[in-house]
């Protein structure tokens, strides 16, 4: 019975296996002295039948060896904390790759409820508008519209429009900037855009004009509300 509690997991628990070799081996670890090692099995074995590997119709015949040598039991002993050490730390490694996967999910979990922190651009696209003359919005024309926390501009000019250095304005309606900015115009997939860097936080929401012009141009002018 307490052969096969040390090599067949299933027919007892880990615990009432080590408490039945404990018991054993309080006695085995001293009372068999074998100086010379007189047919021993030699380490590979030993392993095999403490790591499990060795099936135990094979490993029948070095039991009876094993239980009344002290030295083989000892060695037996140490290899068979070992493989449970290595076990258990598989099991915690197991465990812990676990914890990661959790964590990120909830990480990113937590991020995706949070909203990355993105630069928020609007974008206006001026390239279906009616291109205006002078300060004066198309009055017909439903507002562009930009929300304050933005912090930068997409600017696509109305069709036709060159390349180059453009200036960029939001105005009040009375006509005093809120707003100057510049950019470089450049043609992407058959439309021409312009990036720029616009800080609105301290901006008042309300109506205002927003104005595109090549330097020293005229005024192109589009009624604007910042929400
Ligand atoms: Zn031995």
């Amino acid at each position: 019975m307490q052969r096969e509690a040390s090599l067949n997991g299933k027919g007892y628990s880990d615990r009432d296996e080590r408490r039945i070799l404990d018991a054993l081996g309080r006695g085995l670890l001293k009372e068999f002295p074998n100086p010379d090692r007189a047919g021993c099995p030699g380490s590979d074995v030993l392993k095999r039948i403490a790591f499990r590997e060795m099936p135990l119709a094979e490993a029948e015949k070095w039991l009876d060896h094993l239980t009344s040598c002290s030295p083989c039991y000892r060695d037996f002993s140490e290899l068979q904390a070992g493989y449970r050490h290595r076990r258990m730390q598989t099991v915690l490694a197991i465990a812990a790759s676990i914890l990661i996967v959790v964590g990120v999910a909830g990480w990113a979990l937590f991020f995706k409820q949070k909203g990355p922190p993105v630069v928020q651009t609007a974008v206006l696209d001026l390239r279906n508008r009616s291109v205006p003359r002078g300060g004066e919005a198309n009055p017909g024309e439903q507002p562009l519209e930009v929300s304050r926390q933005v912090k930068r501009l997409n600017v696509y000019l109305p069709l036709g429009s060159s390349e180059g250095p453009y200036e960029l304005r939001i105005a009040s309606t009375g006509g005093s900037a809120v707003l100057a900015t510049s950019g470089v115009a450049s043609l992407k997939d058959g439309a021409t855009s312009i990036q720029a860097d616009a800080d609105l936080s301290s901006v008042s929401s309300g109506q205002y004009v927003f104005q595109v012009r090549r330097p020293n141009s005229e005024w192109n002018s589009y009624a604007l509300i910042l929400r």
